[in-house]
């Protein structure tokens, strides 16, 4: 094993929605920043995972709105509007050369049957991964240690964490940040500091949300494994499909055109979240890797692709939700239900619209019936450390809350949030920045 310490103002560790929200912001606020990535793709959940999708979500951050422009500028996103392919049952989300980046900022108050919820941006992930690295390397101030695993830390003085470990092969890189930002989705960063954590739902006496059961248990979102499919010959359908009848095998699926005409498939009911954590990821995965070939028999004939054929499967499975941090303020359904207009706080650092929606066996999906809601920054920061702030899906969220605030783009402003803070900027915007 070599050894090598790197000095940086900023360690931001993983390259998802949060990370690369974070990284680009700081990067470019002035500060040294050093991006820790286990995988190859930068965009997590967006590349690596398969859900290159932006879903239909208010969003005011002005980084969003510049990732789209330059995808859409070099081909790599396109827009797409429900429609009907010829003798489909239900609409895929196609290519809609009238329709604009606003409309993918308004969401129809009720899921229609054929989930045509509104206007949706489609990205090629690999395109993705190139525009991102593209803007990182424009800062001329960030590093990316793509392939390096977070492994742990170093919390030696009060409240701070000192040292951010990671692998790559067999470098063992020794990170010394002033700011850390955990952005690995799971929060890996917080859970090897000790930071306090809470997964699953959570029982209605401990925020009192009406959604909550009284009794709770272990149950986390769904989860999916995403593909594409393309009218071009495709893989290979493994033999043991055939024979392979376990679990859920579901039909409905939210279908968006991608670049060059393909589709991104996502069969939205795969397998509960704790069936996946329980058996393990890896076993996981290789059940929905034969699980996706029967979701597409269905799935095909009823939106009318029938000339489409599976081309890729996403390399990692797409996790919902895992751990989340119980930091200086937990956002709750309460503050779903009253939305922007009754929350109080004064440190609300992004604006979501998406419903509580859980997927599994058991799915809902309720719509914010008060008009969008913040999120405040006290949900990135841990009571533990002062140094050390959570801008991803676990960041300090009820589990009914984390079920409405984890588009993409929403994540992406919660790191936005945190590389303006890590850098010294106030990352609360002036009320002016709200104009959704
Ligand atoms: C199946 C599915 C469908 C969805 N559909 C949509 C949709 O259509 N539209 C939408 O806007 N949102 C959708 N979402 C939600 C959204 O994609 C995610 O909530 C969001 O991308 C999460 O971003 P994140 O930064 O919190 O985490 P992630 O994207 O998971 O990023 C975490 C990053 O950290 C890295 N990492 C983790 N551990 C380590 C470690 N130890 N060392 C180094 N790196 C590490 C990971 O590789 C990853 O790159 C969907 C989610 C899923 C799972």
């Amino acid at each position: 094993m070599t050894e090598r310490t790197i000095a940086a103002d900023v360690c931001v560790v993983g390259a998802g929605s949060g990370g690369i929200g974070a990284a680009i912001t700081a990067a470019r606020g002035g500060s040294k920043v050093v991006l820790v990535e286990r995988d190859e793709w930068l965009g997590g959940t967006t590349t690596t995972s398969g859900v290159c999708v932006w879903q239909p979500a208010v969003c005011c951050s002005p980084l969003c709105k510049e990732i789209f422009r330059r995808a859409q500028a070099t081909g790599r996103c396109v827009i797409g509007s429900a429609r009907k392919m010829p003798g489909a049952e239900m609409a895929v989300k196609a290519v809609d050369p009238a329709a604009v980046y606003m409309y993918t900022m308004m969401r129809m108050p009720r899921w229609t049957h054929e989930y045509a919820n509104g206007t949706v941006i489609g990205f090629s992930p690999e395109g993705y991964d190139e525009l991102i690295r593209e803007m990182l390397a424009e800062t001329g101030n960030c590093q990316v240690l793509d392939r390096a695993v977070f492994t742990g830390v170093e919390v030696a003085e009060p409240r701070r964490v000192t040292e951010v470990i990671a692998q790559s092969g067999d470098v063992v890189y020794r990170i010394r940040a002033k700011q850390v930002i955990d952005c690995s989705g799971d929060v890996d960063v917080a859970l090897a500091a000790g930071v306090e954590t809470r997964c699953g739902e959570d029982p209605k006496d401990l925020y009192g949300e009406p959604g909550a059961p009284e009794v709770a248990t272990g149950r986390l979102n769904g989860v999916t494994l995403m593909y594409r499919v393309a009218k071009r010959p495709g893989l290979e359908r493994p033999d043991d499909c055939e024979t392979y009848r376990g679990g859920v095998i579901s039909s409905a699926a939210d279908i968006a055109e991608l670049p060059g005409g393909e589709f991104s498939v996502n069969n939205c009911f795969m397998m509960s979240g704790d069936d996946a954590h329980g058996m393990g990821l890896d076993k996981a995965y290789e059940i929905l890797s034969r699980r996706v070939w029967l979701c597409w028999d269905g799935t095909q004939k009823r939106y009318g692709l029938d000339d489409y054929n599976i081309t890729w499967i996403a390399p990692r499975l797409g996790l919902r939700e895992g751990p989340r941090i119980v930091g200086r303020y937990v956002m709750t359904e309460h503050d779903f239900q009253v939305g922007m207009k009754g929350q109080e706080h004064e440190d609300i650092i992004a604006v979501a619209s998406h419903a509580m929606d859980t997927h599994g066996q058991k799915s809902y999906c309720l719509d914010p019936l008060n008009g969008p809601y913040g999120i405040p920054f006290r949900c990135l920061q841990t009571k533990e450390f002062d140094n050390l702030l959570i801008a991803c899906r676990g960041a300090s969220f009820s589990h009914l809350a984390a079920s409405a605030v984890r588009l993409q783009r929403t994540i992406i402003e919660l790191g936005v949030a945190a590389g303006k803070a890590a850098c010294g900027e106030n990352p609360v915007p002036p009320a002016e920045h709200w104009d959704y």
